[in-house]
């Protein structure tokens, strides 16, 4: 009888991990408590645009590069159409001088010693490790519990990159600013970052983009999502919709099914929970299975700051928006408060190199803040007053816009707020935590457990296992997940190309 698989949780760790469990001859269901598949990786449609809530860079977009087999065999990359950016973010100062961080490694030098040639060790350190990173390749198709023999051997051959790793990992930017002569670039390389960020972020971040290996795809989170839709129903997958999962079950500590809102109940050989950490171990398991480890992580969190995303569509394109994956960047005379904190900058990001999500000449700018959930969860308590904020909020951030780019007046057609309150409703993430566990220097170079302690035939994938979180990585998790089950087995794994048949893997 063909063994199956329920996984909890339609997102993109979710949607890989039925397509994989497919290929191995699983039979799978996927119970996804939203209307639509992608979790966070969706974009919403407001008065004919498209607002996208998470594509700004996908790694594997290059057909050599980590992670691409997995778009291959995830009917992704057939017919995906990359864009790849010439500048990574732009940074203003209040004089208006601009640093702008270019994705080519040798723009970016070029540019950064004209601004600065008194700090040509620092920008040319920076700029070769860029480059050295960028040559390097991760060891992604493999989960690290099935690592043998010949694995170990190499991870001891990848030494010297291990100590390059490390060596950017422990820096800070701050710390890697200071070194800095020019008072400019100390000031506007931590705004461009984030001061407490490790350098090996910022390295990596523009490795990618250097070797042109982490592009956008055209049309966004929507195109991406349902070509993996697509291809899992292609497989054979079933998915439910409108099902949120309540409760894991379990007999004699062995995940056996799940039990959904309406009561109904559906059993499994395996539960995969491709959804939220904290519903699934508190909620749906009831805390039964943590232990210090779990409860320290999950007592403690540092998760991912959430977001106020407001999105304007405007019947025109600002001029002096240069088109970039970050945005610009620049100080405000007066600030924005947003959650009591008075907010001195703000950064926009135009979208008008995708010309699926508006009708021609119109455009889409996005600005973003981190925010405080805990602010936005009691507002939520009153609605009125949530709606008033959120109407306060659009109309500071178009009137600082206006005044910026002052063409753009008249020609606002539409507006659009969401809050950490949107993200946590919409997906479960908990406290808005939009990509889970914040990456820092000690998530980089550790793994988190996918199982939980003392529960049988149960994993769990995506971001919530994963810090730092991410479009590849999401994926990466599902295909890895299923390796796991395969071995647990005995079965070999395998994977497939959407037309042209099988693949050992
Ligand atoms: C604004 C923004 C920008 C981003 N930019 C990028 C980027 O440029 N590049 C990049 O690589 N990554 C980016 N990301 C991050 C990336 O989108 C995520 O890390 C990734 O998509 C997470 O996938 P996931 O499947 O692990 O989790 P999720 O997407 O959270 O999926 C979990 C799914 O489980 C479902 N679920 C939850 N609870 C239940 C339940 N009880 N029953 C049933 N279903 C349930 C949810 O509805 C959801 O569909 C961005 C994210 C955001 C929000």
């Amino acid at each position: 009888m063909e063994r199956s698989i329920v996984i909890i949780g339609g997102g993109l760790a979710g949607l890989a991990a039925g397509c994989y469990g497919r290929m191995n001859g699983y039979a799978t269901t996927i119970y996804e408590m939203h209307s639509m598949p992608g979790g966070v990786c969706t974009a919403w449609k407001r008065k004919g645009y498209t607002i996208d809530g998470a594509v700004n860079w996908v790694v594997g977009t290059q057909p050599d590069g980590a992670f691409h087999r997995f778009w291959e065999e995830l009917g992704a990359a057939q017919n995906w159409s990359i864009h790849n950016h010439e500048r990574f973010l732009i940074v203003e100062d209040a004089e208006g001088r601009a640093f702008t961080v270019y994705c080519d490694a040798d723009q970016l030098e070029a540019h950064m010693l004209g601004i600065a040639p008194e700090d040509s060790g620092p920008i040319r350190e920076l700029t070769g490790a860029i480059r050295r990173a960028s040559k390097l390749s991760m060891p992604v198709d493999k989960p690290a519990e099935l690592f043998g023999v010949i694995d170990m051997v190499k991870m001891i051959g990848a030494l010297p990159v291990q100590s390059f790793m490390k060596k950017w990992s422990k820096l800070t930017v701050g710390a890697f600013a200071a070194r800095f002569k020019s008072p400019f670039l100390r000031e506007v390389f931590p705004r461009a970052f984030g001061s407490d960020s490790p350098m090996i972020m910022v390295v990596m971040m523009l490795a990618w983009q250097h070797g042109k290996a982490a592009g956008y795809i055209i049309g966004g989170a929507l195109a991406l999502v349902s070509s993996i839709e697509r291809r899992y129903l292609e497989l054979g997958g079933t998915v439910h919709y409108n099902a949120r999962v309540e409760k894991i079950l379990v007999e004699d500590d062995r995940a056996v099914g799940i039990r959904l809102a309406d009561g109904s109940e559906h059993r499994a050989d395996w539960v995969i929970s491709a959804a939220d950490g904290r519903t699934t171990i508190f909620d749906m398991l009831d805390g039964k299975y943590v232990d210090r480890e779990i409860k320290e992580r999950y007592d403690n969190p540092r998760l991912f700051q959430p977001l106020v995303y407001v999105s304007i569509g405007v019947n025109h394109e600002p001029a002096g928006l240069p088109t970039s994956i970050a945005g610009l960047l620049y100080p405000l005379e007066t600030p924005i408060t947003i959650a009591g904190k008075e907010e001195w900058t703000m950064c926009v990001r135009s979208y008008s190199f995708d010309p699926t999500l508006t009708p021609e000449g119109k455009n889409v700018l996005i600005v973003q803040y981190e925010s405080d959930y805990d602010y936005w969860s009691a507002l939520r308590r009153e609605p009125a007053r949530y709606a008033a904020e959120k109407e306060r909020i659009v109309s500071e951030v178009v009137a600082r816009l206006e005044e910026r780019f002052p063409e753009i007046s008249g020609r606002i057609e539409m507006t659009d707020v969401a809050t950490p309150i949107t993200w946590e409703r919409y997906t479960g993430n908990w406290r808005g935590a939009y990509e889970g566990w914040m990456f820092d220097a000690k998530s980089f170079s550790s793994s988190m457990r996918k199982t939980l302690p003392g529960l049988r035939n149960f994993y769990m994938a995506g971001q919530w296992v994963n810090p730092g979180g991410g479009i590849p990585t999401a994926v990466m998790s599902g295909n890895h997940t299923v390796q796991l089950i395969c071995n647990k087995d005995g079965r070999r794994f395998v994977t497939s190309l959407p037309e042209a048949g099988g693949k050992g893997g």
